[in-house]
């Protein structure tokens, strides 16, 4: 029985492997991955790896065990059909049999348009009959932090969410949730709402860079239609900034404030709080 992660050499998928071999040897780990280049430094430390794409069906053929469990991290291709892709490695993963598949979706409450690829996979997962789990990440505290390039040139936090709070943790919170489902028992047929402990509006994000960085750094609150454009003007291809300003129409309604104390009751420790991934960060 292998504990196998898709997107392994992702942002996200790198911090699930280090913390998986922090607890199980690295031979129970399979990492999925499209270029083995990119994986050299797991598979020196021991873990197996699986070459294959979404895109290409065959390369899931064989590639799941019976009793295998699986985190499906949700890929990153917006504009390849994303649902179908999912559900490559879901039908892979039906026909092996495997104990659990886990599934990186999006807060049940988001009703943005970022959404329904989420949503449309959970059906697609619940109805496959395969023993599932939902994690469903709220925010990473990175989305912002690793983009503070611009904000720190213009003294400025340009979003269009109001007045709205988000519940943001950091990858690595989110990681140890999906550790603790792939190496604990009794998640079969579970969903769990992930977020961080504390929730942050932007003034107070604003804030904080200011106290840390001792300069001057306001929340400029745009309309979404004006943070569309200001998101396809800095080059964000179509479809992300229609449904990036989507978002923050939602964070602005309060649909990222999570407030199930799943992410801390899984992982087993608070989450991480805003100063600290501020503070992260801005040491580079
Ligand atoms: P990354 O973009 O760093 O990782 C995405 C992973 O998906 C990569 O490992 C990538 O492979 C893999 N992938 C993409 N397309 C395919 C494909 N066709 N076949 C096989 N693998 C594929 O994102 P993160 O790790 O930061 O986040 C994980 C996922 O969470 C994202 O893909 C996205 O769906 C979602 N997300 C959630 C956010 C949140 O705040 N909750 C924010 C942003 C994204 P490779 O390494 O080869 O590129």
């Amino acid at each position: 029985m292998s504990i196998v992660v898709t997107g392994a050499t992702g942002k996200l998928g790198r911090h699930v492997v280090g913390q998986l071999l922090e607890k199980v040897p690295a031979e129970r780990i399979t990492a999925v991955v499209r270029d083995e280049a990119k994986a050299a430094d797991l598979a020196a430390r021991g873990v197996r790896l699986a070459v294959a794409d979404y895109n290409a069906p065959e390369t899931f053929d064989g590639l799941f065990s019976a009793g295998d469990k699986v985190l499906l991290i949700s890929g990153n291709e917006f504009d390849k059909g994303r649902v179908g892709q999912h559900r490559v490695v879901i039908d892979a993963a039906k026909a092996a049999g495997v104990a659990l598949l886990a599934y990186t979706s999006a807060p049940g409450s988001l009703t943005a348009g970022l959404a329904d690829d989420h949503r449309a996979t959970e059906e697609v997962l619940v109805a496959s009959g395969v023993p599932y789990s939902l994690l469903r990440n709220g925010w990473y505290f990175e989305n912002y932090t690793e983009n503070l390039a611009p904000v720190l040139a213009h003294g400025a936090v340009v979003q269009a969410a109001g007045d709205g709070r988000i519940s943001a943790a950091s990858r690595a919170d989110y990681a140890a949730a999906a550790v603790a489902v792939l190496t604990g028992e009794g998640h079969e047929n579970t969903t769990y709402e992930l977020g961080g402990d504390q929730s942050f509006g932007f003034a107070e994000y604003a804030a904080e860079l200011s106290r840390q960085t001792g300069e001057e750094i306001a929340y400029n609150a745009v309309s979404t239609e004006q943070y569309a454009e200001i998101l396809a003007g800095a080059g964000l291809p179509e479809p992300l900034p229609a449904l990036m300003a989507g978002v923050d129409a939602s964070i602005e309604k309060g649909e990222l404030e999570i407030t199930t104390g799943d992410l801390s009751r899984l992982s087993g420790r608070p989450t991480t709080p805003l100063a600290e991934a501020v503070e992260a960060a801005l040491k580079g």
